[in-house]
């Protein structure tokens, strides 16, 4: 894994951020999700930035970047996707601590991480990883929400 980590980012964020990030990552990796690589592999191939500019996070197939203004600023509300924001699982949530603001913001761009950079060379995904927001990414994104940031969100 390659580390940018942009000014006014501290090391205590950076850290924060990248637990989260490794926890994403050592669960898509599993073998029951068929992805082309384990998690050594998906952390060579991951690059991290780290800023805090109060732009929007984003993600490609090289790698993501993390604002974490929403944390820094102690938000508590993750804000989805509108297709989604109404999912249960995967959609928003209000009333949740920063740090799991910033979980489901990483959650959320490593699944987009994972559609572009192992969606052509996964079975489940072959055929539907394309669109940004589209069954793909949902699928990828609903692992992780459940199995990684929802179990520590509390039910308000
Ligand atoms: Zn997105």
């Amino acid at each position: 894994m390659r580390i940018i980590q942009r000014a006014g980012v501290s090391a205590k964020d950076r850290d924060l951020a990248l637990k989260w990030v490794k926890r994403c990552l050592r669960e898509i990796t599993r073998k029951d999700y068929e992805l082309p690589v384990d998690y050594g592999e998906a952390r060579n191939d991951l690059l991290v930035t780290v800023k805090r500019a109060g732009h929007r996070s984003s993600a490609c197939a090289k790698g993501i970047t993390i604002d974490i203004s929403a944390y820094t600023k102690g938000s508590s509300a993750l804000l989805e996707y509108p297709a989604f924001a109404h999912d249960p699982v995967i959609g928003s949530r209000n009333a949740i601590t920063p740090e799991l603001v910033l979980a489901g913001t990483i959650a959320h761009e490593i699944s987009h991480f994972v559609q572009y950079r192992y969606g052509p060379n996964t079975r489940w995904l072959k055929k539907r990883y394309r669109k940004p927001h589209g069954e793909g990414f949902r699928d990828i994104y609903r692992i992780l929400r459940s199995k990684v940031v929802n179990p520590y969100l509390q039910d308000v």
